[in-house]
């Protein structure tokens, strides 16, 4: 079959595992830069372009959608979905984990562990909402940050009331969260694909930090999750309606708690650690999907 790998570079190395992957198992693989794509939005006939041509023929898409251009790249998504093309992850799904607060909002009702997350405009009652987290330390985030930036641990009340107000006085919107002290610095991967955990990894903190996003020179290992654990991140994947992702959980007293639930998971770190073929679960994922016809019934 031809499946579409949509990524701004073909030398990502998660871009390159996953058409290795499925050229291995005999597709035909096209790396499309979704930046440079056009659509045509025409009546019964919807159309993507890319370099004067029409994209043809493709009977599935893998979207590895940059956090940066998530609007452009979403609609070119939510176009091949409107082609009846079949999508690793649909644009419903990468939407809704791309806003963290409404991530953590759907998470919530559906009963998923989670740290205790306040959310405020004013800062009129910042002590109201320090005292729903559970009063200092606690954890402070930028909701539009990444890789562990804009992620702050205010040790203290009058810490977190000054980072507040400085991060509020630049209108920034932030998540206030208990901080989970029991996890010291480690938090887990667990890389879902369809109903599965198919790999998880630790990634510890250097000393003295409490973020472990190995950009933040955290370390990696093999984990092994409790039944438990795997049952909270396959819940949070389907809450989020995503059949590929990676959800990051720390070990609580209370049980496993998710604190993010990322679409266009690295496969790096992931395979690397564990040895696992990440990229080829996913692209037999996609086979099987496919050949039961699944993208008819997505409707979006
Ligand atoms: P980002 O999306 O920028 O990676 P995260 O919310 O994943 O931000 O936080 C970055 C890291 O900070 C996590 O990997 C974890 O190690 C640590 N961390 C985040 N939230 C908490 C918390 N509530 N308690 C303890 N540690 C946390
Ligand atoms: N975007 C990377 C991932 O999803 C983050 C890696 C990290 O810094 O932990 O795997």
């Amino acid at each position: 079959m031809k499946i579409a790998i949509l990524s701004r570079k073909s030398s990502l190395y998660s871009t390159r595992r996953l058409r290795e992957a499925a050229v291995e198992r005999g597709h035909d693989v096209q790396i499309v830069d979704y930046l440079r794509c056009f659509m045509d939005i025409t009546s019964k006939r919807p159309r993507v372009m890319l370099a004067g041509e029409e994209i043809k023929d493709v009977e599935a898409i893998v979207p590895r959608i940059g956090a940066t251009y998530t609007f452009y790249g979403l609609s070119v998504v939510r176009q091949f979905e409107m082609m009846g093309v079949f999508s690793a992850n649909t644009s419903q799904g990468i939407s809704r984990s791309r806003d963290k607060l409404r991530a953590m909002q759907l998470l919530a009702r559906a009963g998923v562990g989670m740290p205790v997350t306040g959310f405020l405009h004013s800062t009129k009652d910042v002590d109201g909402v320090i005292d729903t987290v559970g009063g200092a330390p606690l954890v402070i985030k930028l909701l539009e940050g990444t890789q562990g930036i804009g992620v702050v641990l205010a040790e203290t009340r009058k810490a977190a009331q000054s980072v507040i107000e400085a991060f509020r006085g630049l209108d920034a919107n932030i998540l206030l969260q208990e901080y989970i002290a029991e996890s010291a610095g480690a938090d887990i991967r667990a890389f879902v694909v369809g109903d599965e955990v198919v790999a998880a990894m630790k990634r510890q903190a250097q000393p003295g930090e409490f973020r472990s996003n190995l950009h933040r020179g955290g370390y990696a290992t093999v984990a092994e999750l409790s039944e438990e654990e795997r049952e909270t991140a396959i819940l949070a994947a389907q809450t989020m309606g995503l059949s590929v992702a990676g959800v990051d959980l720390l070990r609580s007293s209370r049980g496993p708690m998710v604190i993010e639930v990322n679409s266009s998971p690295g496969l790096e770190g992931i395979e690397q650690t564990t040895g696992i073929d990440v990229a080829g679960h996913i692209v037999s994922f996609i086979e099987e999907n496919v050949s039961r016809g699944a993208a008819r019934d997505t409707i979006h």
